[in-house]
């Protein structure tokens, strides 16, 4: 029976639930009545339950879709501005128990290498990233108790949080790792993690079963209620994802927002972040032996649903999508994305970048993180290296309630300046510090507290001549 509090996950994923939904969106995707009173409730910016929303994502009615788009542009303009928060993964290790079919990194596949990184490899990593100018890392290991145990993941963590290099410092490290007990939830929050992701791959049972065969990531219950675990060991940045082409998107769409709401339902905060990756091509992995591929204007809609389903969760896109992908869909619903990464392990420092061999897929936009950062300030968007809302505490309902309060161009944005700020002065090339400072110059008058904006310009000057890490 479905119950969004419950903590068993065949009844907070309920599948009863997810096929009336979408005989329901079906039933209803022409009712132009029914969609006007979905996209005015929807234009309250407090969201929508995973009926409504599958109604919008099933529309077929071309008047309707636009203004569906039109609406995610304005949820996104209003509580995310322009600002686009910058990450890099770092892929650890690659050793793993697990039979995913569409990842590479699967314990039979025989011709990658396997690697973990020691300690001083990860300070090579480390040091590369910082030296593009990250400050914010996700953390990727495949599965294996015997080579990548907990306590090797919570090792690296302290390590990377150590390293400061010339100006460089890596402040938020983000862990994507497999789903684990509450006891090492625990110990990764203690380990000062920021937000703890892990994809559901599909939210359906039986294509879970049939995608992961064998190993651990087989219990479908376990890995679904594995954020459950996560919050329960004090863990309250959670982001959660599905890959998109291994299921029906429609049904995954339903189940995504139906994990949110259980979130928020059993623990009174919902997802930190929303990830929309789709399968890429990798050693042994051909996504077109998968079914269920989604064109780019279903993504662009899924993308516009989210953000209208969920106005405060932020949502990533990576490098799995190409720089035209990227810019379609930035002003409907992205609020975080990837630069210049690579997915093997210990490819920053070493020389393996574009190796198929040992990546866990083929990335699409392989720019360098200038180039994305000028690209981005050209589209008039504000590449932020803000990392500040975790290290001030503001985590979990405190950053929804930060969100909700509208106080974020207070916030949010002079960080963002400062940030930017930041990597200009250490990382930039000339070209990307002209447009950037250009771009400062604007976005200050921005910041509508005159007290702030004098802090901030204060700031920026302070920067300029050498100090760092100022946050609001
Ligand atoms: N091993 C952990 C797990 O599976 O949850 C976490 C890290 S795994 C390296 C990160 C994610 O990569 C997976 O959750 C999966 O969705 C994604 N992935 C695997 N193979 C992929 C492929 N061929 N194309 C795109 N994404 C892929
Ligand atoms: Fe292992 Fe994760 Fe790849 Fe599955 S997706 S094979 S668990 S690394």
């Amino acid at each position: 029976m479905y119950n969004p509090k419950s903590h068993v996950a065949t009844e907070f994923i309920s599948d009863d639930e997810i096929q009336e939904t979408l005989a329901y969106a079906e039933a209803n995707k022409e009712n132009g009545a029914l969609i006007d009173q979905i996209l005015k409730k929807a234009r309250l910016h407090k969201g929508l339950d995973h009926r409504e929303a599958s109604v919008l994502l099933a529309c077929t009615l071309p008047d309707r879709n636009e203004a569906i788009l039109g609406l995610a542009k304005g949820i996104k303009e209003a509580y995310y501005g322009s600002r686009i928060v910058m990450f890099a993964p770092l892929y650890l290790s690659n050793y793993c128990v697990n039979g995913c079919v569409y990842c590479p990194f699967h314990g039979q596949n025989k011709h990658i290498p396997r690697k973990k990184l020691t300690q001083a490899e990860i300070e090579r990593e480390v040091i590369a990233l910082q030296d593009m100018g990250h400050k914010r890392l996700a953390l990727e290991t495949g599965e294996d108790p015997i080579n990548c145990p907990i306590d090797y993941v919570l090792d690296s963590i302290h390590t990377i949080y150590s390293i400061k290099h010339k100006n460089g410092a890596i402040r938020r490290v983000n862990v994507n790792i497999a789903a684990t007990t509450v006891e090492n939830y625990q110990k990764l929050h203690d380990a000062g993690i920021g937000t703890y992701i892990l994809f559901q791959e599909t939210y359906h049972k039986e294509s879970y079963l049939e995608l992961h065969p064998w190993g651990p990531k087989h219990d479908y219950d376990y890995h679904t209620e594995s954020m459950d675990r996560a919050m329960t060991g004090g863990i309250d940045d959670v982001g959660i994802g599905v890959l998109f082409g291994l299921d029906k998107y429609r049904y995954e769409f339903a189940g995504l927002l139906m994990h949110a709401e259980h979130l928020e339902a059993a623990f009174g905060v919902g997802p930190h972040t929303i990830s929309v990756p789709r399968i890429r091509p990798a050693d042994d992995i051909d996504p077109e032996t998968f079914d269920n591929g989604i064109s780019e204007e279903i993504f662009e809609k899924i993308v516009a649903c989210i953000r209208i389903a969920v106005p405060y969760t932020g949502m990533i896109m990576s490098t799995r999508e190409s720089m035209a992908t990227r810019r379609n869909v930035l002003d409907l619903g992205i609020s975080q994305i990837s630069g210049a990464s690579c997915t093997s392990v210990g490819g920053y420092a070493g020389t393996d970048r574009d190796s198929l061999e040992s990546n866990q897929f083929d990335t699409s936009d392989k720019r360098t993180l200038d180039e994305v950062v000028h690209w981005l300030m050209d589209l008039g968007y504000i590449p932020s290296f803000c990392t500040a809302c975790y290290r001030a505490g503001r985590t979990g309902d405190r950053f929804m309630s930060l969100c909700k309060s509208g106080q974020i161009q207070n916030c949010c944005h002079p960080n963002a300046l400062m940030t930017l700020k930041e990597y200009l002065q250490d990382y930039a090339s000339p070209d990307t510090v002209q447009a950037g400072n250009r771009l400062i110059d604007e976005q200050i008058n921005d910041i509508p507290n005159d007290r702030i904006r004098e802090v901030v310009g204060k700031n920026l000057v302070a920067i300029a001549n050498g100090s760092r890490d100022f946050r609001i």
